[in-house]
């Protein structure tokens, strides 16, 4: 009898049981998400703070969940052909609302002509905003966010930059594990999340920083990954 398991059926197995899991938990949060708004319909204004502590600490967990869940998915589904800067578009109010609270500035320095690219928006839209918003909790006041994007011999780069105090070797190599993270409310999961997706999408990621001076996050979408010619 051989109960050996091929390292794909193994994936998926733990992709199934993050879907079955997932289900299970999320249920139960949505009846006590709807309660809970029921009570505050009925309740004196005084629970208002509590109320909404309760509820972002139910979408928290709602995130968390649903970071798990495509970390433990090992392929794609839906990649369409689509611009990268339509992207980081659509995502701009989400960024610029987030700098404006923190007193912070953004800077794009999109390339002209860049190719299009065969993505999952979705998960790549995720990856920006991981990388941004990790980029502006690093800084202070006053700190800028620059997303670059350029064409390079082995594909399109997408460079997302901050002006925060670096990460020290050490740090780097721990940060992609999932759970790793430094902030009281951090869940460490965001940059396990980056780089699986990235690794869907048979990309690179890599980090170059300076302490005291600002961090690069490089994203390499290949060539061979898949996208079509440019035309013009
Ligand atoms: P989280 O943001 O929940 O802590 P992440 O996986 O997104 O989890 O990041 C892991 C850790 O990597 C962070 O807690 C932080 O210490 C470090 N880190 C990530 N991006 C940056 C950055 N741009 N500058 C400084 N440190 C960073
Ligand atoms: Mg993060």
């Amino acid at each position: 009898l051989r109960t050996e398991l091929f390292n794909a059926d193994r994936l998926s197995l733990v992709g199934q049981m993050a879907a079955g899991i997932t289900h299970e938990i999320r249920n139960p949060m949505a009846v006590v998400r709807g309660f809970l708004q029921l009570m505050k319909e009925k309740s004196p204004t005084s629970l208002d703070h509590y109320y909404r502590i309760v509820m972002d600490e139910l979408d928290r967990a709602n995130s968390i969940i649903s970071d798990f869940l495509s970390l433990a998915q090992s392929r794609s589904v839906n990649k369409e052909e689509c611009h990268l800067h339509d992207i980081i578009h659509e995502l701009s109010p989400l960024l610029w609302a987030d700098a404006n609270l923190r007193g912070q500035s953004i800077e794009l320095k999109l390339a002209e002509n860049l190719p299009r690219l065969k993505l999952n928006t979705k998960e790549i839209k995720q990856v920006i905003l991981n990388l941004s918003r990790n980029a502006m909790e690093a800084m202070e006041e006053k700190g800028q966010l620059t997303l670059e994007t350029h064409t390079t011999p082995e594909g399109v780069e997408l460079l997302v930059t901050d002006t925060g105090p670096g990460i020290s070797p050490a740090k780097q190599e721990k940060m992609f594990q999932p759970f790793f993270t430094t902030k009281t409310q951090g869940t460490g999961l965001g940059l396990a999340l980056c780089l699986s997706i990235i690794e869907r999408h048979n990309g690179k990621i890599s980090v170059e920083s300076e302490e005291g001076r600002g961090t690069t996050f490089s994203v390499l979408f290949r060539r061979s990954g898949g996208y079509t010619a440019e035309v013009g």
